[in-house]
């Protein structure tokens, strides 16, 4: 017999992860906690992703989320505290009582606050002859908030998880079947006309899906109005970065590890299945399942030959586009700048015909008001963004690029002027994030916020779980189901690590 053949190839994990965002953390923690030996490769300094943070002369800036749910305390929806749990970690947070205050075109502002009748009650205020389409739609996704809610959130993809939930909770899964093909506009449009509160439903949904109601799925949407009153909004003290930096400490507590500055810059593959991946160093490694928490694009077009994409994938890819990336600014303001009671998030639009064009829609965070120790005394944080596509700031000369990038930031803080006068004269520190930097930072193609149907889908069908169709290769994030946000990847961070400790015997 050849000696080659004889030889068993090394097998260094049981799983690796490429990529620490809360997605690969999630998986990693939940495989590690079963006793698989995992191994997380991140091509950043620090852990999160989207999720991270940074620090600037006393400031601490989330990167990019800041309305974080997931952190409540009851049913089975709160992946983030249920997450930290399974490695024995916790964080305190503070709860936010408004998820949103929308100043919106002709004069439309309102608050969402977190308890939903004094929301529904200001709602109805502005628009009484809708108040009975109001209720029923926003009953609507409590059905579908609660049948969730009533069920462990594991893989899809696991057919005895399946049976067993739907023996354990039969109505509650049925719900769910019939709400997964539809999106919220078309519910919407059931019981409320009003075009200019369905204008308004538009942007409850685009907050988040960046997408208008008829393209948002209902699924999602009843997540995601329906746990803002549940569990709530509530903040990380010490910022959101805290929730990746725990997620490591409980990975390697439960005997995982992690790798900074380690970019995996391909996935070997032997035969047509995923045995491991090979980093920008050169560095091998080797493991029995290869999870990828990179968007689909970087996996299937960078990590692995662009020409050998298989078929499922580029049908993926018709379906579904990348969003646009974000103009984001990091400023430190003087406290002063603030108008008494303001709140912590704001949605900003003076014209509804621009919600969805590059810098229209502006969002803004003031995780400061919540947890004032990540400014210096007598300061406060304010991040702002507003989505901006890569091309727009591409073929520019270093000079030429920090000019546009000045005039953009000029820009947002005039139009912010009209709900905190005095900014500009207010501003103490300032630091501009284009697309270029998203896709440097993050490793995410163009810099995208993730995947957007490109045409009116079926809700959420179809989007992809956690299996690919190259065996030994999996997706975790907010490229699979059910798309973006931090607890939408923990869901997908569950699924991952559940359905690959059933592939590995676990
Ligand atoms: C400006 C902004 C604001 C947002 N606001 C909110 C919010 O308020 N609330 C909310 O819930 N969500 C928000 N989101 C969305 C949320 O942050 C993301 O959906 C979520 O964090 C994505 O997590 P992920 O695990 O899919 O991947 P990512 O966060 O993208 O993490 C992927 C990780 O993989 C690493 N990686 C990639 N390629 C490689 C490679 N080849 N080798 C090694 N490592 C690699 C990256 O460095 C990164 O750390 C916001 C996003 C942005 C950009």
């Amino acid at each position: 017999m050849n000696a080659i053949a004889i030889t068993k190839t090394k097998v260094d994990y049981d799983v690796i992860v490429i990529g620490s965002g809360i997605g690969g953390l999630v998986t990693a923690t939940q495989l590690a906690a079963k006793g698989a030996k995992v191994l997380v490769l991140e091509r950043y300094l620090i852990p999160g992703g989207s999720a991270g943070y940074f620090e600037r002369e006393g400031y601490r800036f989330d990167v990019g989320a800041s309305m974080i749910f997931g952190f409540g305390t009851e049913g089975t929806t709160n992946l983030l505290t249920r997450a930290l749990a399974a490695v024995g970690m916790k964080i305190e947070t503070i709860p936010d009582p408004v998820q949103i205050h929308y100043h919106l075109p002709d004069g439309l502002e309102l608050k969402v606050h977190r308890h939903y009748e004094k929301f529904l009650q200001e709602l109805i205020a502005i628009f009484p002859h809708e108040a009975k389409g109001i209720r029923r739609f926003y009953d609507q996704c409590w059905q579908v908030f609660n049948c969730l809610n009533a069920m462990d959130l594991l893989s899809l993809e696991e057919p005895r998880y399946l049976m067993r939930v739907f023996f354990q909770h039969p109505f509650a899964c049925l719900g769910l079947v019939k709400y997964l093909p539809q999106n919220a506009g078309d519910i919407a449009r059931r019981y409320i006309s009003d075009p200019r509160l369905l204008k308004f439903i538009d942007m409850e949904c685009y907050c988040w899906s960046v997408m208008p109601a008829s393209h948002t799925p209902m699924i999602n949407a009843g997540m995601v109005f329906s746990d803002r009153h549940y569990g709530g909004i509530n903040y990380p003290k010490g910022g959101v970065g805290q929730i990746a930096q725990k997620l490591v400490e409980g990975l390697e507590k439960a005997g995982g590890e992690i790798q900074y500055k380690a970019r995996v810059s391909k996935i070997l593959l032997e035969n047509g299945k995923a045995v491991g991946v090979k980093l920008a160093n050169g560095k091998e490694y080797r493991a029995h399942r290869i999870v990828s928490n990179a968007t689909r694009w970087d996996t299937f077009e960078k990590l692995l030959p662009p020409e050998q994409m298989p078929a499922s994938e580029k049908r993926w890819q018709q379906r579904y586009q990348k969003s646009p990336s974000f103009l984001s600014l990091h400023l430190g303001v003087k406290a002063e700048v603030l108008p008494p009671q303001t709140e912590c998030h704001h949605i900003v639009l003076e014209d509804w015909e621009k919600m969805e064009t590059a810098e229209g829609t502006i969002f803004v965070s003031i995780p400061t008001l919540l947890d004032p120790s990540l400014a210096p005394e007598g300061h406060h944080i304010i991040h702002t963004f507003t989505p901006s596509w890569l091309e727009d700031w591409q073929g520019l000369s270093p000079q030429e690029y920090e000019e546009k990038k000045e005039t953009a930031a000029a820009k947002l803080i005039h139009r912010l002027e009209a709900i905190f006068p005095g900014l500009a004269a207010g501003l103490d520190y300032q630091e501009v994030g284009t697309p270029r930097t998203h896709r440097r930072f993050l490793g995410r193609d163009d810099g995208t916020y993730g995947p957007v149907p490109s045409r009116k889908l079926a809700g959420l069908l179809g989007m992809p779980f956690n299996r690919t169709a190259i065996d030994g290769l999996y997706c975790v994030g907010d490229s699979t189901f059910p798309g973006q946000g931090l607890n939408a990847v923990a869901f997908s961070g569950f699924a991952c690590g559940h359905r690959v400790a059933v592939d590995l015997g676990l």
